[in-house]
């Protein structure tokens, strides 16, 4: 990271027409939480709290969940921190919980785990609401989330955690609650999602994924991962339209938030938050600073007309280009 970068920390993400946009930032491990405090993040976007669960050879207790949570919204109080419930199964196994399928992405994953097995969800949502307690920059985020049942459901357990604490005599409000929009019917649904809820965030990566059917992991497929396609640039601008129609805030908390190009179609698309990785929150800024937002309009009108995936990109690489 350059000097040029690093004095960059304490600016605003604003463009040129001082449209502000702002950065947040995906964390895991405690190592993420110096790097996101270095480079000046405003909150955390994601989250994913499948690393504790990773790191050990059993399920942590509800108390243990309790204490890393609390070091997370601890670290970034005031600032929000959303904290994903757990989003194992496709790629993401637990040792100790092992999952055997031919199709582990289409298969038992995310929410449709924790929503079979509430007593996973229950702690999980009862160590972070306790967690939370005098501090409140805690939000909630869903993962998964393919219908209005399940989103129901995780609804209806947090709201049954929350009662049961207030009950045991713990103080705090229930936090704002959201979904990841991730699959594609979330994508047609996101009206009716949003409603339900305080904020989406779209997940880009599973997004992808699912709409290309291409597997994220997968080195032979690999060239056909396009996060430019024309199509799953109408999703993700259905998807910031969903969220303006329906009054909430809409992140993106993708591989996508944190590549430049895809910045600044997001801030055009409407989106009020980017959620990446710290090291590209500087590049991330640096690029939407150097811009105006009617000019990143002007671009997304015009990709958003382009049939093929390469005129896309090279529209953007000359935009890249041009700001230097
Ligand atoms: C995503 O799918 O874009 C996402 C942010 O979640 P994960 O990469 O953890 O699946
Ligand atoms: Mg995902």
């Amino acid at each position: 990271i350059t000097k040029d970068l690093e004095s960059l920390r304490d600016l605003p993400c604003e463009t040129l027409d001082g449209h502000r946009l702002p950065l947040w930032v995906n964390t895991g491990l405690m190592v993420d939480v110096s790097r996101s405090l270095e480079q000046g993040a405003e909150g955390v976007g994601l989250y994913r709290t499948e690393v504790p669960f990773l790191l050990r050879d059993r399920f942590p207790s509800e108390e243990e969940q309790r204490q890393i949570y609390r070091e997370q919204l601890e670290a970034f109080a005031p600032r929000p921190v959303t904290m994903r419930t757990l989003d194992i199964g496709g790629d993401k196994a637990l040792p100790y919980f092992p999952i055997e399928e031919d199709n582990p992405f289409l298969g038992w994953r995310g929410i449709r785990v924790t929503l079979d097995h509430p007593e996973i969800f229950l702690a999980q949502v009862r160590a972070m609401l306790k967690a939370n307690e005098g501090l409140g920059n805690l939000r909630i985020m869903l993962p998964m989330v393919s219908n209005l049942a399940e989103l129901e459901e995780g609804l209806s357990l947090i709201g049954r955690s929350h009662q049961e604490l207030q009950q045991e005599g713990f103080r705090g409000s229930l936090p704002p609650i959201g979904v990841m929009v991730e699959v594609p019917s979330a994508v047609y649904q996101a009206r009716a999602l949003a409603r339900r809820v305080d904020f989406l965030s779209v997940g880009s990566n599973d997004l992808t994924q699912y709409l290309l059917a291409v597997d994220r992991n997968n080195a032979r497929v690999a060239e056909l991962y396009h996060s430019f396609h024309p199509a799953v640039l109408q999703a993700l601008q259905a998807v910031a339209e969903a969220g303006r129609l329906e009054g909430r805030p809409v992140g993106i908390c993708g591989e996508l938030a944190g590549d430049p190009m895809g910045a600044v179609l997001m801030l055009a698309m409407g989106y009020t938050m980017l959620s990446m990785n710290a090291t590209s929150l500087p590049r991330v800024k640096q690029a939407l600073r150097k811009l105006a937002y009617t000019e990143a309009c002007d671009v997304l009108a015009e990709v958003m007309g382009m049939e093929d995936t390469d005129l896309v990109v090279e529209r953007l690489e000359r935009l890249m280009r041009e700001h230097g």
